[in-house]
């Protein structure tokens, strides 16, 4: 039997991926890799060690021995390290603002490559991210990217993050959401950047059941194509 197709999900800070892979993850019954997540058990580890950002070769060795330890694991919705449920942890602001720092380190992307890798192995996933269809799974069956108008980014993520109780104002995510994008797209490996065989979703005026349907619609197209009328009569 065909393997299930590999669903990659790209896009800034903001745009909605992780609520629209999940729920596109939990319609397919796929499994859901949120790579961000993986970049942001680095920096938490980063931060808990008192490594400095800056200090590349330390930064780099916490990335790599985390990946040999196999210290990282997504279970349903949670996310562990080495054991210890770090979800929310993982979620805070300045946990945020390092990954998208360490994660522009060549070492660090390449510690966390094959660990990205081997959850597509069989397929049947979705995966999102800022480099899944470029690099992570450049031969994905189904790819899209997606985005938001600057303002909906920021303003969707001062609520996230009110939401979970972190005080902070509109313009200082605003100003960390358009550092982030420059950040991310900018840097020398792996920058953000649309796939050209992606499909581009605007998600600044859709609904999240909209996107979800678009994809979960495109998805069963490629999954199964005699759905579309072309079975033998
Ligand atoms: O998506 P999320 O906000 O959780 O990602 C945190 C940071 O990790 C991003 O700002 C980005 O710099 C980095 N990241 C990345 N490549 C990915 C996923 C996330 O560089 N595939």
């Amino acid at each position: 039997m065909k393997q299930r197709p590999i669903v990659t999900l790209d896009g800034p800070a903001g745009a909605g991926k992780s609520t629209v892979s999940r729920a596109v993850a939990q319609r397919l019954g796929y499994v859901l890799l949120d790579t961000g997540a993986l970049y942001r058990c680095v920096a938490l580890a980063v931060e808990q060690t008192g490594a400095h950002a800056a200090d590349e070769s330390s930064v780099s060795a916490v990335a790599e021995r985390l990946a040999s330890d196999a210290a990282i694991e997504l279970a349903g919705s949670s996310v562990l390290l080495r054991g210890q449920d770090v979800s929310r942890a993982i979620r805070v602001q300045s946990v945020g603002e390092l990954a998208s720092r360490i994660s522009a380190l060549p070492a660090v992307r390449a510690a966390l490559l094959d660990l990205q890798r081997s959850f597509g192995a069989s397929g049947g996933i979705v995966a999102e991210g800022r480099d899944v269809g470029t690099v992570v799974f450049p031969d994905a069956e189904a790819k899209f990217y997606l985005t938001a108008s600057t303002e909906v980014r920021a303003r969707r993520r001062h609520q996230e993050l009110s939401e979970r109780g972190e005080s902070t104002t509109l313009e200082a995510v605003w100003r960390e959401v358009v550092e982030r994008d420059e950040r991310d797209s900018h840097r020398a490996i792996a920058p953000l950047r649309q796939p050209e065989d992606a499909r581009l979703i605007d998600c600044s005026s859709l609904s999240v059941d909209e996107v979800v349907a678009r994809i979960v619609a495109r998805v069963r197209e490629i999954e199964d194509p005699l759905r579309d009328g072309a079975a033998p009569g």
